[in-house]
């Protein structure tokens, strides 16, 4: 294995090397974001020997989305600023924990780059030990140096220069991408610095596995109940094979889970709540995992379109998302592009004998 004992730290310097138009900023950028990101995999391991599971505060503290915030969504979030704000190299930065945009303190310097982040992405499942992550997106500021306004912020996911996740599971894991593909680095806790155990993944192109929270199925749209009755009719239905559902219910774990060995995530356009088109959000969970995918060969979309060329309108933004193996993605487009136009009938028509007779969602009501 000759990249066995690449550090972060060589990866980040070599990187350097290859673009020599991108100054230091960049990989100091990077390298305090991994000390951030492994002082939040302590905190996530320690978990209750520290106090640190559990409601924050009062245990009804909410967070923007209405969602009720944990203590280490907290810890986490103050980490990610304190590691972050006075390296000189970021602009500003915007949290799923903070409803504004956070200004660097006066004190300190301000950058070129903009830092978005889920400081601890699956959090609601912390109490039960489930792999939780960071998710975090990096934007070029239209004014180095100045205040950004949140104009600056809201740009499509192309515009993003690097994203990435960590992953707090068994082994503690940085999943990155600067548009050249996607590697991954596993921490060495003995050494204190990640290593490269993953050069450039790969997903695979087609696959028999499928995530998705079937209990929202009676607020799917015809095109996603088509999908998962067809994956549901295995050998004996249009896609001539059969099929594993895996769901965490954590975006970071079912990510790393089809980066390794495929497959296809949907949260997708619902009618369960009309405020909301869909769960996941688009600037610091849909964005990122959507560069990584890309990078390593996959494909994802709202269902309608691609989701890095979404505009967005707003600093927490809701958006659907599916994304996966290629072909798996490809065939989804096409049954919303199908459902759109109108087209009548064909074998996977949501109304078909087939659909009733072989899917176990069908909709007894309809
Ligand atoms: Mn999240
Ligand atoms: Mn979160």
């Amino acid at each position: 294995m000759p990249n066995r004992h690449k550090t972060l730290t060589r990866y980040i310097i070599e990187q350097d090397h290859l673009h020599p138009g991108v100054s230091g900023d960049f990989s100091g950028l990077l390298s305090s974001l991994a000390t951030a990101i492994k002082i939040i995999a302590n905190q996530v391991q320690r978990g209750a020997l520290i106090g640190a599971l559990g409601n924050a505060a009062l245990g009804d503290q909410i967070n923007v989305q209405g969602e009720v915030q944990k203590k280490l969504d907290i810890i986490s979030n103050d980490v990610m600023l304190q590691e972050n704000e006075w390296s000189g190299h970021i602009a500003g930065m915007a949290s799923e924990e903070m409803e504004d945009i956070y200004q660097i303190p006066e004190h300190f310097q301000r950058g070129k780059y903009l830092l978005i982040f889920d400081p601890l992405d699956g959090s609601s499942n912390i109490d039960v030990n489930v792999t939780v992550g960071t998710i975090f997106s990096i934007l070029r500021t239209r004014h180095p140096g100045e205040q950004p306004g949140l104009e600056d912020f809201l740009q499509p996911g192309t515009e993003q220069v690097c994203a990435g996740f960590a992953l707090y599971g068994p082994a503690t894991m940085l999943v990155l991408t600067t548009g050249n593909g996607v590697d991954c680095f596993t921490l060495d806790r003995d050494v204190g610095d990640f290593i490269l155990t993953h050069p450039q993944m790969r997903i695979p192109q087609d696959c028999k596995e499928f995530a998705i929270n079937t209990s929202n199925e009676r607020f799917w749209e015809p095109p996603v109940r088509r999908c998962i009755g067809e994956y549901l009719a295995g050998k004996t239905g249009p896609c001539g094979k059969d099929y594993n559902m895996r769901w965490v219910a954590s975006l970071v774990a079912d990510t790393f889970r089809i980066l390794t060995r495929g497959g296809v995530f949907l949260y997708p356009r619902d009618s369960k709540d009309p405020n909301k088109p869909s769960r996941l959000r688009l600037m610091y969970e849909a964005n990122p995992i959507s560069f990584i995918i890309e990078q390593a060969g996959g494909m994802a979309i709202t269902g309608r379109g691609r989701v890095m060329e979404l505009q967005p309108e707003s600093l927490h933004q809701r958006a659907p998302f599916i994304f996966g193996s290629k072909n798996e993605v490809e065939r989804i487009l096409q049954y919303h592009q199908e459902f759109d136009r109108g087209d009548p009938g064909g074998p996977g028509d949501f109304d078909s004998p087939l659909f009733s007779s072989r899917s176990l969602f069908r909709n007894e009501t309809q």
